[in-house]
């Protein structure tokens, strides 16, 4: 592969999946957000930050709870899966960020969710839907599938960002690694500089998006040959015009939410 051409395909995914992760997030919070109104909760505070993460603080209420936290898990998955949905038949020409809101979305939820029972983190999502009733065993379960899902769909999207079988190993994983990495990287050194106490978090992401980005390197030749085949999975050399799309995309989101969510 030329230099040129991979350095393109690493801002694509770069860029892709900067835009996926975070309006992932955002749309997580509102999941919750809608819930509440629902239940007719006016009184909720919600912070989103690309950097330093999302929260959303409400007076706990019994009656609702579980109900409430499940909201942004499954509001997420939805949206995201419903947008890859609507456009994979336009997978050629449509904005190709659009397209990893779905595996994202399952990869995202489903590891939260795994390291919030895990760890049992207390006024998590998954520990209060779990003491809302629904069995750990059960939600574990779930998530893992759900992990497995997106993981297995972000593999077969990987040709729509260029990435090849005709590239080596080595050169695969050196392109998506970046390309995951990069917002997570900024995620790390922005905390690292304003905020210490969310350091660790970003160390976790770092070496989970390394991880990921390892493991869909590994299986994507036999994932691409026996399922991407089958879905006219091709390979797409994107022109710079989408590209510049993407990046400003990625861009124009995550300066949206620094100036309008705080
Ligand atoms: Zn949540």
């Amino acid at each position: 592969m030329l230099r040129n051409e991979k350095i393109n395909e690493i801002l694509l995914l770069m860029g892709a999946f900067t835009f996926a992760f975070f309006i992932g997030t955002a749309i997580h919070e509102f999941g919750h957000v809608i819930a509440l109104r629902a239940f007719g909760i006016e009184q909720y505070k919600v912070i989103i930050h690309p950097f330093i993460g999302n929260q959303i603080i409400w007076n706990v209420n019994d009656e609702f709870i579980g109900y409430v936290d499940a909201a942004g898990p499954l509001f997420n998955i939805l949206v995201g899966n419903v947008f890859l949905i609507a456009f994979w038949k336009q997978r050629q020409t449509i904005i190709p960020s659009i397209l990893l809101l779905g595996p994202v979305a399952l990869i995202q939820e489903g590891f939260n969710s795994l390291i919030q029972i895990i760890l049992n983190i207390p006024e998590s999502d998954s520990v209060r839907i779990i003491a809302a009733g629904v069995p750990g065993s059960v939600l574990t379960v779930i998530d893992a599938i759900l992990f497995c899902l997106g993981v297995l769909i972000l593999t077969i999207e990987l040709p729509l960002y260029g990435i090849s079988s005709d590239d080596g190993q080595i050169d695969r994983i050196t392109t998506i690694m970046p390309g995951f990495i990069g917002y997570i990287a900024a995620i790390y050194l922005y905390n690292l500089a304003f905020n210490p106490m969310g350091a660790t978090r970003g160390l976790v992401l770092i070496i989970f998006s390394a991880a990921i980005a390892a493991l869909v390197s590994f299986i994507y030749i036999p994932v691409v040959n026996r399922i991407g085949d089958r879905l006219h999975c091709d390979v797409v050399q994107r022109d710079r015009k989408i590209l510049s799309m993407v990046v400003g995309l990625a861009k124009g989101t995550i300066v949206l939410g620094l100036i309008f969510f705080n």
